[in-house]
């Protein structure tokens, strides 16, 4: 049997927190209890804030206890890409940011003493061709003298020091990239959250805004809320709720499997060196060794949009398999999906609209950047000078045809499957 929830839950499944009054008026309603509202929460309530937190699953039931556990801090788009669309200025000040995110994350890990298996393992990135291997060793460079990260490139003789593998034409490996367990993350910061003052309402969902007397009125499913600010932190589950942010933002469910326990010598031969995996295909694949390195979780897109159908699973299998030929008809012990926010241009933002703030569209890359854009939008909300970010963009436009449902995922899925497939049959 296949288990449908996430390998964290084995260690920490999310908690349904007993029910409290909802109170009639406090200073921040936040909509979402994971990592972005809880990150939001706990600094308002140590400001002295009186904050409510709700979520409408358990805290933490979205993409907070069930991604990777990958911490990389990821821009998708490259550096000149960032640079023909915003400016020289702005994508140094973007890169800049993504490195003290990373590095205040572990700071904050320390500080609050939270156990959740965080370790600097290094990401290795394994190229999908060779002029993609000649990429990838510029950009080591590029990290290595523009921002004192410790990076190298892998040349493909090499690679089976870091990775038992073959697949890849080299790649290289950053320093400055780790792993945690995301479940255990998210118990610690709901922990710290509501030791601060916060209130988190679990399984209360919020159902719509009003201005009301220079703030808003929040209406939730256990009653309403008079407050002078309203965060939204619910990225990939953003709902009916406000239909203007859901035209923004496209959720796309990302899939993880994970293998039953492999011995040490196969762990060692395929994870030499323990390292979080990535890789420069266009439908790329994400991966890493469980905490204990007993067992490979290795996820990608699901390719689907609505039920539960058992091919996304075959597929990471196939793919795990091809990159692992020894990992063929490996047992898995679970599958489970989440989603992840996409917008526009790729950029994880933190903006404004009548007032409310938003802090979203991680674009898979939540576990740095959503804590650090809820502290964030935080901290703009208590006008402290801090809260000055190079995520603050104007909201993302909204998407043509599109009213929350990504009807047409499906077809660029397909089509990038398509490209992958024939980039390798040229590779031969
Ligand atoms: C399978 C998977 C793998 C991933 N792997 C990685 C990885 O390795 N590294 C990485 O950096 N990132 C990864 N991510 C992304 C990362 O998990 C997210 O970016 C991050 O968790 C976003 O946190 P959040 O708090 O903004 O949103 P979420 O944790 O998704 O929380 C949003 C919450 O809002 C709530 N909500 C929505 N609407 C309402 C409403 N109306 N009222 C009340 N509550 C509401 C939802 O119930 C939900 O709990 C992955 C995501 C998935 C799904």
């Amino acid at each position: 049997m296949v288990a449908s929830t996430p390998f964290w839950w084995e260690a920490a499944p999310p908690v349904a927190l007993p029910s409290r009054d909802v109170l009639p008026r406090c200073d921040v309603v936040i909509v979402g209890a994971g990592y972005t509202g809880l990150s939001a929460g706990l600094t308002l309530a140590r400001a002295g804030r009186h904050v409510q937190i709700f979520d409408k699953l358990r805290p933490g039931e979205g993409a907070s206890t069930r991604n990777g556990g990958i911490a990389s801090g990821n821009l998708r788009p490259s550096y000149s890409q960032m640079v023909a669309k915003f400016g020289a200025d702005r994508a140094d000040a973007l890169q800049l940011e993504a490195k003290a995110a990373r590095e205040d994350l572990a700071d904050f890990i320390r500080a609050e003493g939270i156990d959740c298996d965080f370790q600097l393992t290094g990401r290795f990135t394994g190229a999908a061709n060779a002029s993609e291997y000649d990429g990838l060793a510029r950009d080591a460079d590029a990290l290595r003298t523009k921002l004192g990260i410790e990076a190298h490139a892998v040349p493909r003789s090499e690679q089976r020091g870091v990775l038992g593998t073959d697949f890849y034409c080299g790649g290289m490996v950053r320093a400055d990239i780790g792993g945690l367990h995301p479940a255990k993350f998210h118990r610690g910061m709901l922990e710290a959250a509501e030791k601060s003052g916060g209130i988190v309402h679990g399984q209360t969902a919020v159902l719509g805004f009003m201005p009301k007397n220079g703030g808003f009125e929040v209406e939730t499913q256990r009653g309403r809320v008079q407050t002078d600010h309203v965060l939204v932190g619910t990225n990939g589950y953003a709902d009916s709720s406000d239909r203007w942010l859901r035209r923004r933002l496209v959720p796309v469910r990302s899939r993880i499997i994970a293998t039953a326990p492999l011995s040490n010598n196969l762990m060692s031969e395929l994870m030499p060196k323990g390292v979080m995996c990535s890789e420069t295909r266009k439908l790329h694949y994400y991966y890493r060794p469980s905490p204990d390195r007993t067992r490979i979780l290795f996820g990608g897109r699901d390719g689907t949009i609505a039920g539960e159908p058992a091919w996304p699973t075959d597929s990471l299998k196939r793919a795990l398999a091809d990159i692992f030929p020894v990992l063929e008809g490996v047992d898995i012990t679970h599958s489970w999906y989440g989603n992840v926010a996409m917008n526009r241009d790729m950029i994880p933002r933190i903006f404004s609209r009548d007032g409310m703030r938003y802090a979203s569209g991680y674009c898979g890359s939540g576990v740095v950047w959503a804590r650090w854009a809820g502290q964030k939008a935080a901290w703009q909300i208590l006008a402290d000078e801090r809260g000055t970010s190079a995520l603050d963009f104007r909201p993302p436009p909204a998407i043509p045809l599109f009213n929350g449902k990504p009807w047409f995922l499906p077809a660029v899925f397909a089509w990038l499957t398509l490209q992958d497939r024939i980039g390798r049959a040229r590779r031969g």
